[in-house]
């Protein structure tokens, strides 16, 4: 959502957006840095842009974002491709930064202050489509997850003013969105930081009222997520049935040097609760594997939680050690093979567990939004049903139809794969 408000601000200064790389005279990086593989990624786009500098139009190479936040001297220093730095919060500022980077000078602008979402003026241009938008609802994280450096960057937890939000979600709403995914770190923490206090439900009270007929909720937190919003759930039918619910481990021990709440039997107990109140719940969770320290008889209680739980969609991850992290610090990193070797055993086990999950939808019928053609033909539709999140689940893939981006249809499954679906539209049900 940042890329976008920067998008709004370059908008309104009177840029206009290229979205090919080879004919965009400024080109922006806006990067993540939190995970060692996200940092990888983003460096690999930062060096692939500057490619551009010799080989196409490009006069300015912007880099913004964590990974800039964090290591921004070591970009300033060691990519003279660079010609500005900035960090998370200066989206306001880029029109100015790009005007003094086209009159010669290399800028280098990090700010403490917080960026005003909540002003009336800040602008933003979808980039998900005129029929999905994400709707970042707080910034920063107070938890003290001992792997994580999202803390360090982007500070403590601050909840948007309610009806700052319910107004940008009735934009959204009137400009043609079908789909909202609510988005925070921690989305059930919302509202507690306000004066007078606010929550979660307060705030999808209001939501529910708007004509978007898909809602979804992101990034819950196991110690956070209550009854009241399951109940919500039940109640509204465009509050999508959809948990996603990073738990990282399931031992209690290594949760315990994670700074992490819960053990094995409480988040079973947990998922059953959200299956008996929600049977057709999607759950979504992600799991760290190579924690320091995390032993063999660690990593099988991991292993048997998934077997247990039975989660629809999972992420696995392998540890990566941040610097200024608690976690960095702790005796008994584990090698990396190990850590390999266990991303692999835990996602095996996951794909098996995924696929049968998704053998029970042959030859159902589902809603599915359409998304659009897809990359590797255009006699391809793809779309998504409600237990598939943009960006992080797989898709549904549809026969070529005479259907519109945004449009629901009614899809009859007949292929199922590990995160994948094949399907075909049912005469006359496009909505
Ligand atoms: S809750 Fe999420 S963002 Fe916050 S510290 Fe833990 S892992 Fe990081």
């Amino acid at each position: 959502m940042d890329s976008e408000i920067a998008l709004g601000y370059l908008h309104d200064a009177g840029f206009e957006i290229e979205t090919n790389p080879a004919r965009a005279e400024v080109l922006i990086v806006n990067t993540c840095g939190f995970i060692e593989a996200a940092k990888e990624e983003s460096i690999a786009a930062i060096f692939e842009m500057a490619e551009y500098k010799k080989t196409g139009v490009c006069r300015c190479l912007v880099v913004s974002g964590c990974l800039s936040k964090r290591y921004q001297d070591a970009l300033w220093e060691e990519i003279p491709e660079i010609d500005a730095v900035l960090g998370t919060r200066e989206m306001d500022l880029i029109p100015e930064v790009i005007a003094r980077v086209l009159k010669g000078e290399r800028v280098r602008l990090v700010r403490d202050q917080h960026f005003a979402y909540d002003q009336p003026e800040v602008p933003r241009i979808v980039s998900t489509g005129r029929h999905s938008a994400y709707l970042k609802i707080a910034e920063g994280c107070s938890h003290s997850c001992a792997f994580c450096a999202i803390p360090l960057i982007r500070g403590p937890y601050r909840s948007r003013d309610l009806r700052a939000l319910v107004r940008e979600a009735e934009w959204l709403a009137a400009g043609g969105v079908k789909e909202l995914n609510i988005i925070a770190q921690d989305t059930t923490r919302y509202g507690r930081d306000l004066e007078p206090k606010s929550s979660l439900e307060l705030l999808l009270r209001e939501l529910v009222q708007l004509n978007i007929p898909w809602i979804r909720i992101l990034y819950a937190y196991p110690a956070t997520l209550n009854d009241s919003l399951l109940d919500l759930m039940v109640e509204h039918r465009n509050l999508l049935p959809y948990i996603d619910l990073p738990l990282q481990h399931a031992a209690e021990s290594v949760l315990k040097r994670m700074h992490r709440p819960g053990n094995f039997d409480n988040y079973l107990g947990l998922i059953e609760r959200i299956r008996n109140k929600l049977p057709q719940a999607t759950i979504r969770s992600s799991f760290i594997v190579g924690f320091p320290g995390e032993s063999e008889a660690e990593f099988e209680a991991l292993l048997k939680f998934l077997q247990a739980a039975q989660l629809d969609r999972c992420g696995i991850f392998e540890y990566s050690a941040e610097e200024g992290t608690p976690a960095a610090s702790l005796m008994n990193q584990i090698n990396g093979v190990i850590k390999k070797e266990r991303y692999h055993r835990a996602m095996s086990l996951q794909q098996q567990i995924a696929l049968n999950k998704q053998q029970q939808l042959l030859g159902k019928t589902l809603q599915v939004l359409v998304e659009g053609r897809s990359s590797e033909s255009d006699l391809v539709l793809v779309g998504r049903h409600q237990g598939q999140a943009p960006d992080v689940d797989g898709v549904v893939y549809l026969g070529n139809n005479q259907v519109q981006i945004g449009d629901f249809v009614n899809v009859r499954i007949t292929q199922v794969h590990p995160y994948d679906l094949v399907g075909e539209i049912r005469e006359g049900d496009v909505n």
